[in-house]
């Protein structure tokens, strides 16, 4: 009888210590990124009904917040806006007093090493919820252009780490480059949320930054969910003009688009693991159904392996605690 031939795979698996040697990717701390809803007011901390876990903070809680979050070993925050007031043009992005630019100047004076990324867009402070200023065919492309320079000099002035334009608009990141070069921020970066898709995936996040159109919809500035080749191009063109890093939005129904950016660039990469993504995880644990802790940690494995070196989540809290346990535990 001839004798089988065949490879022995699982001499690789058989313990957990040459498991964790073999390992092809690795998840830490370091990657992530949690995003901060601020608002306006004091002494509020209200929790977002459909992302358990999740708050509007008023400025006077960063303090508890900043410290908790530098406890558990996160280096970088993401912050969106929720003013009192909107008006057509947005103006509360780009004033001196709006709420992110005081809310970067208090965590730059709590944790000067806590990196503070700044999400740069008008549909938080707009009156239409859309993300430029618009007319009756829709939002204006090159006259919003102009409001998002000013909305990120204000927040580069205001301390901001890193500038992140989320508005999809042809030219902001060229736009955004001239401006902080020209205010002297030659130095401050740009991650640009390069690849964005009008997502179904966004819903609770609408809630939690109070930022719904209130007219029409995002399907003429936002991608195709259908399309793949217009995502490299977007990404091209967001390098030729100057972005230092480049974000796909939502990150789980698009792995195959950041596994082909990073076979084809090489600018580090950030997978945004968008609010329903979260939403849906939390709502089966509640009811028991999963088991959180195991699915979360697969799914953020999923991102890097896809090539994502940075994570944008609302989970970066647990996953620091999770990821604590398991090193205190080896
Ligand atoms: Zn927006």
């Amino acid at each position: 009888m001839n004798k089988l031939s065949f490879k022995r795979h699982r001499r690789l698996r058989s313990t957990a210590s040459i498991r964790a040697l073999v390992s092809e990717t690795k998840l830490t701390t370091d990657d992530l990124i949690y995003p901060l809803f601020i608002i306006e007011g004091e002494q509020i901390k209200q929790e977002v009904a459909s992302m358990p876990g999740v708050y509007q903070l008023s400025i006077d809680y960063l303090v508890t917040e900043i410290a908790e979050l530098i406890d558990l070993g996160i280096k970088a925050v993401m912050l969106f806006g929720i003013p009192k007031e909107k008006d057509p043009e947005g103006s509360g992005a780009y004033c001196h007093q709006g709420i992110v630019q005081r809310a970067i100047r208090q965590i730059k004076d709590l944790a000067p090493e806590l990196l503070v990324i700044s999400d740069t867009c008008l549909c938080e402070y707009t009156s239409h919820g859309h993300c430029g200023i618009v007319d009756k065919f829709g939002v204006i492309n090159d006259s919003s252009l102009i409001l998002y320079v000013k909305a990120a000099i204000s927040q580069a002035q205001a301390g901001a780490d890193i500038i992140a334009p989320s508005n999809m608009m042809d030219g902001c990141v060229a736009a955004i480059r001239k401006g902080l070069d020209d205010a002297g921020f030659l130095d401050v970066p740009i991650m640009s949320y390069s690849v964005k898709y009008a997502s179904a995936f966004y819903g609770p996040f609408r809630e939690a930054a109070n930022s719904s159109p209130q007219f029409g919809n995002r399907l003429s500035y936002q991608m195709d969910p259908a399309n793949r080749l217009e995502a490299l191009r977007e990404v091209e063109s967001d390098i030729e003009e100057g972005t230092d890093l480049i974000i796909v939005k939502p990150a789980l129904a698009y792995l195959d688009i950041m596994r082909e950016i990073r076979n084809k660039i090489n600018t580090p990469l950030v997978a945004y693991n968008v609010s329903g993504e979260y939403t849906m995880i939390k709502a089966a644990a509640i009811n028991g159904w999963i088991d959180e802790q195991a699915i979360v940690l697969e799914q953020m494995i999923a991102m890097k392996r896809a090539g994502a070196d940075l994570i944008i989540t609302y989970f970066a809290k647990d996953l620091a605690k999770w990821l604590k346990k398991r090193r205190d535990h080896l």
